[in-house]
């Protein structure tokens, strides 16, 4: 199996690598589409409600992106050549009513889509317009049997079941969609990876990513939450590997998180290849700052996607966010954002020299 996850697939797309080199704007490659910010269930660390956390300062939880705005940016990123939507929270993407047509016409457009979800609507219709037009779903989970899970997400007793009842029954439909798990580690369920692991074979999903839950803005802090279960989190995912084969892939996200709060650069160019647009009809720098202030670029309610993205308002949103000041945060495009530094500081009067 080739690998799913990337910080270098940015160098597939010259387009906009040149854009940002020559200084203007070119589409972006991927967007995230928060279509709803309603959600059904409660997790105890989700950004976007946790008041010591950035994100979500500006979320209304009654926003969804209407349906007629929705197929106008679907269109919109079609006429522009946009490669790949993922949909996510904000709120529960299953739950947005529109999601199937979504899927549907993202998919007869020739766009790639994707999801985040917690899985509870993982069925019916809207697996089967994943199952045929997806490239990949990811489940977040945290809890590793119903009753853990349902403490985590303050759901009923039954909720857990359910999900892995839809995740064995999307493996089951033998489609090219990839079904993939976030699995939140925190202090209550680490002990548990290998185990879960196992249960994710049994039920045939493809790649488990193991991720940290983020509890503060400050690096130092999150951090600290994490010092005292690290190891034991590798040991876990270190025998969760012995599990794997062609069927399963595990990927640590765990042991890159502590690197992701402090920036020294001073421009984000990993906008001109991923950006957010949110159930507010606001486009926003990325899924790090959506809802914010500090992350919002400008609003599309009353105007198209297309013109927004190229207008001066947007170019100069962009070239303002300062890294090194306004992103002292968990991101998870900082990687991305070291190498894209990197290739654009090459001096053009050496590159041959590879
Ligand atoms: S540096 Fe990270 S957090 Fe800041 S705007 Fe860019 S992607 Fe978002």
């Amino acid at each position: 199996m080739k690998a799913v996850y990337s910080n270098l697939k940015f160098l597939r797309f010259k387009e906009q690598l040149d854009a940002l080199e020559n200084g203007h704007m070119a589409s972006p490659v991927h967007i995230r589409i928060k279509p709803i910010n309603a959600c059904n269930h409660d997790c105890w660390y989700c950004a976007y409600h946790v008041d010591d956390l950035q994100l979500g300062k500006l979320m209304e939880m009654k926003d969804v992106i209407p349906r007629d705005k929705m197929m106008e940016i679907i269109d919109d990123l079609a006429d522009m050549g946009v490669k790949a939507v993922t949909f996510s929270g904000g709120g529960e993407p299953t739950i947005y009513p529109h999601l199937e047509e979504s899927i549907n016409r993202l998919g007869e457009k020739g766009i790639k889509v994707a999801s985040l979800t917690n899985g509870s609507g993982l069925k019916g219709a809207v697996a089967e317009a994943f199952a045929r037009y997806g490239t990949w779903v990811r489940i977040s989970i945290d809890g590793w049997d119903s009753e853990s899970y349902a403490k985590l997400r303050n759901v009923k007793l039954g909720e857990f079941d359910r999900v892995i009842q839809n995740m064995r029954d999307f493996a089951s439909l033998k489609s090219d969609c990839v079904l993939g798990i976030s699995y939140i580690v925190d202090q209550k369920n680490y002990k548990h990876v290998f185990d879960f692991v196992s249960l994710m074979k049994d039920v045939g999903v493809n790649h488990v990513k193991i991720m940290g839950v983020i509890v503060s803005n400050d690096g130092l802090e999150s951090n600290q939450y994490h010092d005292g279960i690290r190891e034991e989190v590798r040991e876990q995912i270190d025998r969760a590997k012995l599990l794997e084969d062609d069927t399963l892939k595990i990927v640590d996200h765990y042991h890159e998180m502590a690197e992701r709060f402090d920036k020294e650069y001073t421009t984000c160019p990993s906008q001109q290849f991923l950006i957010v647009i949110g159930a507010d009809s606001k486009v926003y720098s990325c899924q790090d700052k959506a809802y914010t202030n500090e992350g919002l670029l400008g609003s599309i309610e009353n105007k198209r996607f297309k013109e927004f993205w190229f207008s001066e308002e947007n170019y100069n949103r962009i070239k303002s966010i300062n890294p090194s000041v306004d992103c002292i945060h968990h991101c998870v495009e900082h990687q991305k954002n070291l190498l894209l530094h990197e290739y654009l500081a090459a001096d053009e009067k050496h590159v041959e020299f590879v």
